[in-house]
């Protein structure tokens, strides 16, 4: 008979073969968004497909099945919670859900969606969401049926979708952190409207030079930690973070000569998760050890580095010197105050990726309610545009002038995504929470930020985040690392003490 160590080595051996297999698609998914030439498309989607078909047929290969029931029978594999115990765990995760999904649906699911993704261009350039109706049902006809072949304990096939994204985590849990949340931050939001200060954004729209915004984010990004060794900065129409594995991680972020946020705040968010996939335990890749813990996790990490650090008064006392070198025609005459109060303008706004960081929530609480009724089936899909109206105008004190502005602006549900919207909003309680008790335990960052040292938070993440991989859920890392459930209340503490003083709010 097979010893527990050899059939636990022949099981990491596969596991680490389908995760380079898998690696390599990113390789290629990642070229597709940077370099590869129009005419390269069909051929790439032919190259892609194959080795969706390879990674899956080895994923639920039965020999993964055998080993894993075997290995669960073992007594001698290790203690509750050892390394194997986590490792074995992970597996079976994901061995169940890639063995559950019938082919058919799973390539059922995969054509839809691309054509549900055509569709929804089509619809939201002619602002008609009659155009995207039918589709919109389609993929959340096939959506219901995933939720049921993955199964759900308790009655709502939404949980089952968002445990993809959000390993352990519930609507309701979710729902129960919203709320109080929503409450805040639509009086806090109501509150800045209704001060009469107003930041000079249009510092923001002057004229600041390519080269130099690409010079300037890869310095700051150097600098809170962001290894160019291991990594590289490239353009992409959408920005995104793809980890290729240990020592290759790839950012991207799309540079616009008048506006400076957009690429420099989409750097430090980028570099943010790649912080994260460069700290993982390089020795357990291929296993969950090895692996990040869950898309809340993964966007606390960016937004930490982008809003809490990149957006905060003292990364701007160290990096503004060094902004005005670097674009002296449009700063030359501007203090650090107005330039900080600039990038923290808050105003309602339609569109949520253009969104400030105390509206921010609010958009994803309107998405998060809108699809757990659409699922639910209390929501009919021709009834969205008016929910989403009167939703947002409750919400924010506007009403989108047409269905671009509105529920055809995100590409998530044409993409089957449902379940991935609260997981931005997550990011942002978690982030605010980490960084609270960071802050604690390494005894006041703002004076190191202002002293241009970034190490500590950075080496701090490393340890209590990174180097865990998926040895915690979410909900019990947040509870590990700060002592503490997940709150609502460090985000509004944060949000208060940045923009009381930035508005004159009492
Ligand atoms: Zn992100």
């Amino acid at each position: 008979m097979a010893t527990t160590t050899d059939l636990y080595g022949e099981l990491i051996e596969r596991m680490k073969k389908t995760v380079l297999l898998g690696s390599c698609s990113s390789v290629l998914g990642w070229d597709e968004q940077t370099y590869l030439p129009p005419g390269g498309g069909e051929h790439r989607a032919n190259q892609l497909a194959l080795l969706a078909g390879m990674t899956h047929e080895r994923a639920t290969h039965p020999r993964v099945g055998e080993l894993l029931s075997e290995l669960e029978s073992r007594s001698d594999l290790g203690a509750d919670g050892s390394d194997e115990q986590v490792v074995i765990r992970e597996a079976r995760r994901s061995y169940n859900r890639a063995t559950k999904l019938p082919q058919k649906l799973v390539e059922e699911l995969s054509h839809t969606t691309t054509l549900a993704q055509q569709a929804w261009v089509g619809a939201r350039k002619a602002k008609s969401f009659p155009q995207f109706e039918p589709w919109l049902a389609k993929v959340l006809k096939l959506k219901r049926e995933e939720a049921s072949a993955i199964g759900y304990g308790n009655g709502v096939p939404y949980d089952a979708l968002l445990d993809d994204y959000e390993p352990g985590a519930t609507a309701e849990s979710i729902a129960a952190a919203f709320r109080p949340l929503r409450e805040e931050l639509v009086k806090l939001v109501a509150a800045i409207v209704d001060s009469d200060r107003h930041p000079q954004h249009e510092i923001l729209t002057r004229r600041y030079p390519i080269d130099a915004q690409r010079e300037f984010a890869t310095q700051a990004a150097k600098a809170i930690g962001f290894s160019f060794e291991d990594g590289r900065l490239d353009v992409a129409a959408h920005p995104f973070c793809s980890g290729f594995g240990p020592g290759d991680c790839r950012l991207t972020t799309r540079y616009d000569e008048q506006h400076f946020p957009g690429a420099f705040f989409g750097v430090l968010h980028e570099a943010g998760h790649g912080i994260y996939e460069q700290g993982l335990n390089r020795e357990a890749y291929g296993t969950g050890l090895g692996e990040t813990t869950s898309l809340g996790i993964h966007e606390s990490q960016s937004r930490m580095w982008e809003n809490l650090v990149g957006r905060s008064r003292p990364f701007w006392q160290h990096f503004f010197p060094q902004a005005k070198a670097a674009f002296t025609e449009a700063l030359s005459s501007v203090t650090v105050d107005d330039f900080y109060a600039a990038i923290n303008d808050v105003r309602p706004s339609f569109i949520r990726v253009e969104a400030d960081e105390c509206t921010y929530n609010l958009h994803i609480m309107l998405r998060f309610e809108i699809e757990q009724a659409m699922l639910a089936g209390d929501l009919q899909t021709p009834d969205v545009p008016g929910v989403w109206n009167e939703t947002f105008e409750k919400f924010f004190g506007l009403t989108p002038p047409h269905d671009s502005f509105g529920c055809l602006q995100d590409i998530h549900w044409s993409a089957g995504l449902f379940g991935y919207f609260p997981t931005y909003a997550l990011g942002n309680m978690y982030a605010a929470q980490f960084f609270e008790t960071a802050d604690q335990t390494l005894g006041g960052l703002s004076a190191q930020f202002a002293r241009g040292e970034f190490a500590p938070l950075k080496q701090w993440l490393n340890e209590h985040i990174h180097q865990q991989g998926k040895r915690f859920r979410a909900q019990e890392l947040v509870q590990r690392v700060t002592g503490r459930p997940l709150s609502h209340e460090p985000l509004l503490r944060h949000l208060h003490a940045r923009f009381d003083p930035l508005y004159g709010v009492k």
